[in-house]
């Protein structure tokens, strides 16, 4: 049985269990399968086969090439695992509102204050919020390094500034370092 878990019928037929379990709900909410179990066999196998064959070792997850599509004809394609992890978290944080990014655990748009810091990720935001990794969710002392001051950021902390609010404060408040507040400042 775990040889056929493992073999690209087993997979296929987990990722069709798995997307028909997934759609409708959450972020799924509006992505419909447009598939028959047969039809969507008839090219997950030799999708998952030719995948496995090029990349040993790694991984195998069925993609929609656009996120936003179904899961239909042409819109299909196995990538590796992590691929389509950071895949889906990138288009979600590119639809994030300006300042803020996307929690893969409770699939809400927050500003970067409520992220910690990964320097790997485009805007430097980790994939969980503080919040659903079980931390206190006001940020304080976190610093994104990478994330970018908008113009409308800079002119509220000019305001802001002249108003009396400190260095530390203000950059605890934008999620960036003291020294890219100075500078703004300048
Ligand atoms: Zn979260």
């Amino acid at each position: 049985m775990r040889e056929y878990d493992q073999s690209p019928k087993g997979k296929a037929s987990q990722s069709f269990r798995s997307i028909k379990k997934r759609i409708g709900k959450g972020s799924y909410k509006d992505v419909e399968l447009r598939l028959t179990q047969e039809q969507y066999m008839y090219w997950a196998v030799p999708a998952y086969e030719h995948f496995m064959r090029k990349n040993p070792g790694v991984t195998p997850s069925v993609d929609r090439i656009d996120n936003g599509g179904h899961y239909e004809r042409g819109n299909l394609q196995v990538i590796s695992y992590q691929d389509n992890a950071s895949k889906r978290s990138n288009t979600k944080r590119h639809l994030a509102p300006e300042g803020h990014s996307w929690c893969r655990i409770c699939d809400k748009f927050k500003p970067y204050i409520d992220f910690g810091v990964q320097r790997s990720s485009k805007n430097g935001c980790r994939s969980e919020c503080f919040e659903c990794m079980g931390m206190p969710g006001n940020g304080r002392g976190i610093r994104s390094p990478r994330a970018k001051l908008t113009e409308a950021d800079v002119s509220q902390i000019k305001e802001l500034h002249q108003n009396g609010a400190t260095t530390k404060f203000l950059a605890d408040k934008f999620c960036v370092t003291t020294a890219a507040i100075r500078y703004r400042l300048r």
